[in-house]
């Protein structure tokens, strides 16, 4: 049973999980395509094994921490590429910049959020622009803090974050990529959108479903 809209609990940090395996289980053709056009077209492969992993270990906590903690680390067990490592940094360093409560409220949540991406940009040293899921990850905690700071539910507040995601992956397309496989192609890697930025908005879009969703 998960806790009132304002309140980031287990269950509803599960049904983030739950719902990321899903949305990327269902973009996983999309995904590939992407990958295809710049990368070597395991993206989508990739992450579906990996969020069906991080999946199976969501129920297994009774804190936020800890579910996003034992997700993170089945992510970068299961996680081919250069995704895995870095998405399963996401979720473990915001685990561990969060309370060690049942239930975590909003500002805990962004500043813990934050701080996952921080740890993504100092894993993989991308810097904005660089055509890497950098690009939604950004936006996503700036939009998240921007809201709550003028007052937004959590539900309002993580729905604007999916949306700046979405539109910082979109922003890709035109984009020369400077990190990862897709850097190999210079100048040819413009033009299409950066999958690990499309996955990332996933993310995002699951997280908004795990913290509006009603009880039940
Ligand atoms: P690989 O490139 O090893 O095949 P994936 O296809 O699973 O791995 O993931 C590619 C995605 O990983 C890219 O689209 C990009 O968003 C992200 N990525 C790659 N390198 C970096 C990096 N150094 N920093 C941040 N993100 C990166
Ligand atoms: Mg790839």
């Amino acid at each position: 049973m998960a806790e009132s809209p304002g309140a980031f609990d287990a269950a509803r940090a599960a049904a983030w999980i739950t719902a990321s395996a899903r949305l990327i289980g269902g973009a996983a053709d999309r995904l590939t395509e992407l990958d295809t056009a710049i990368g070597d077209g395991d993206h989508g492969r990739n992450l579906t094994r990996g969020f069906a992993a991080a999946a199976e270990k969501a129920d297994g906590a009774d804190t936020p921490r800890g579910v996003l903690t034992g997700a993170g680390s089945a992510l970068v067990s299961a996680t081919g590429g250069a995704s895995g490592p870095l998405f399963g940094t996401f979720l473990r360093r915001t685990a561990k910049a969060l309370p060690d409560a049942p239930v975590v409220g909003p500002d805990d949540l962004a500043d813990a959020l934050a701080a996952g991406v921080a740890a993504v940009r100092e894993l993989g040293g991308a810097a904005d622009g660089d055509k890497t899921m950098v690009d939604a990850l950004d936006p996503a905690v700036t939009a998240l803090r921007g809201a709550l700071a003028e007052g937004a539910s959590l539900p309002a507040a993580v729905e604007r974050a999916a949306e700046a995601a979405r539109a910082g992956a979109e922003a890709t397309i035109p984009l020369v990529a400077h990190k990862g496989r897709a850097s190999y192609l210079g100048e040819r890697s413009a033009g299409h959108e950066d999958p690990g930025a499309a996955s990332t908005a996933l993310l995002w879009s699951a997280l908004a479903e795990a913290t509006g969703a009603d009880d039940g």
